[in-house]
């Protein structure tokens, strides 16, 4: 059945009931807005994030925030679109998803009116609604009013994509070519680790932090150049100029939390020199042998860590510098030894031996 047929028929049944526990047979459907998403996912025969048999809202955020969009004139009937919670609770709530209905509709200044269907306690189940959406001037996605008769509006990061799309994964949340479905168990805790996106990484063929979301599907990604500063306790950044983690084991036992900042070194520092609250954090360091031989069979700059080999290193997860090797492998096969040559060179595991690998 097609997406708009199973639509019309899940809307048309006599009972629909908000439900943490997710069904459907021929008189009812139980849901909630993530359990929606199961059951559509599963009817259409896709697979869904992280191959989790019960995704949660925060696990469509990470793979839309790879895949998708965060601008208004994007959204379109047949998209996903979700938010998450910036500290996911122990149980309840991660955010929201839902499915959007059809165009946006400008309703005021940055403002819009947007058809969706989603499952909320407020219309007891399933149901087809408008909510509004809130934009940047330049048509990000800002905010969103869930219920149109009230006054609070959730002011969030927003990122949407069309579940029918073929060339992007909503299992791993890479291009299909390159899938990298089923080849790592996901660990379903959020790490201690958080990561400052430059707007322009998300956008390059292969996004490190794709990878990374594949082992922690919760870890939080924040895009931008300025960040509001981040209210938890003991916050380190990794950055160079401070002290090698090696010398801090002993604090870093005591759930410190990471930043890490995903971009170019010329970017990195920009983002430094933007926010001065990261400048105030203490430093963290990787020491060289924090990192596997593997990563450091070719350096170039010794002090740039991409930042899946920074965060594997910081994890110490051997699980992850393997995925980090396979994918590599996968992904040098798929484009051809010459792009892989002019464009991963900055990479600290780059080689250019090419003796044990075929051209094509
Ligand atoms: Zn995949």
């Amino acid at each position: 059945m097609s997406l708009n047929q199973t639509l019309d028929m899940w809307l048309a049944l006599p009972e629909r009931k908000f439900s943490r526990k997710c069904f459907r047979n021929s008189t009812t459907i139980a849901c909630d807005c993530s359990g929606f998403m199961t059951l559509l996912f599963n009817a259409l025969g896709k697979s869904t994030p992280y191959q989790l048999d019960r995704p949660k809202a925060v696990h469509y955020y990470s793979i839309l925030q790879e895949i998708g969009s965060n601008h208004v004139d994007r959204l379109e009937r047949g998209n996903v679109l979700a938010w998450r919670k910036e500290r996911l609770p122990k149980s309840g709530d991660t955010g929201h998803v839902l499915l959007v209905a059809g165009k946006a509709i400008q309703s005021g200044d940055k403002r819009y009116l947007l058809p969706v269907i989603d499952a909320t306690k407020r219309r007891n189940g399933l149901s087809q609604r408008e909510v509004e959406v809130h934009t940047d001037d330049r048509g990000k996605l800002t905010g969103i009013r869930l219920h149109l008769g009230d006054s609070k509006v959730k002011r969030t990061p927003i990122y949407h994509h069309a579940i029918s799309d073929s060339r992007s994964c909503f299992g791993c949340g890479l291009p299909t070519r390159v899938c990298g479905c089923g080849t790592i168990d996901a660990v379903l805790d959020a790490p201690p680790v958080i990561i400052l996106r430059h707007p322009t990484e998300r956008k390059r063929t292969l996004s490190t932090v794709s990878l990374i979301k594949q082992r922690y599907p919760a870890v939080l990604v924040k895009e931008g150049e300025i960040f509001s500063p981040l209210r938890l306790p003991n916050l380190a950044l990794m950055f160079p100029g401070g002290k090698l983690q090696q010398e801090c084991e002993q604090s870093a036992e005591d759930s410190a939390t990471l930043i890490l900042i995903d971009a170019t070194w010329r970017k990195a520092k920009k983002i430094l020199h933007l926010n001065s609250w990261l400048q105030v954090l203490p430093r963290v360091e990787l020491s060289p042998d924090k990192v596997s031989d593997y990563l450091l069979r070719k350096v170039s700059k010794p002090k740039t860590l991409s930042s899946i080999e920074a965060f594997a290193a910081v994890m110490n997860d051997k699980t992850m510098e393997g995925l980090l090797r396979a994918f590599m492998e996968r992904q040098i096969a798929v484009m051809g030894e010459s792009i892989y040559l002019k464009n991963y060179r900055h990479y600290l595991n780059f080689s250019d031996d090419t003796s044990g690998r075929s051209h094509n």
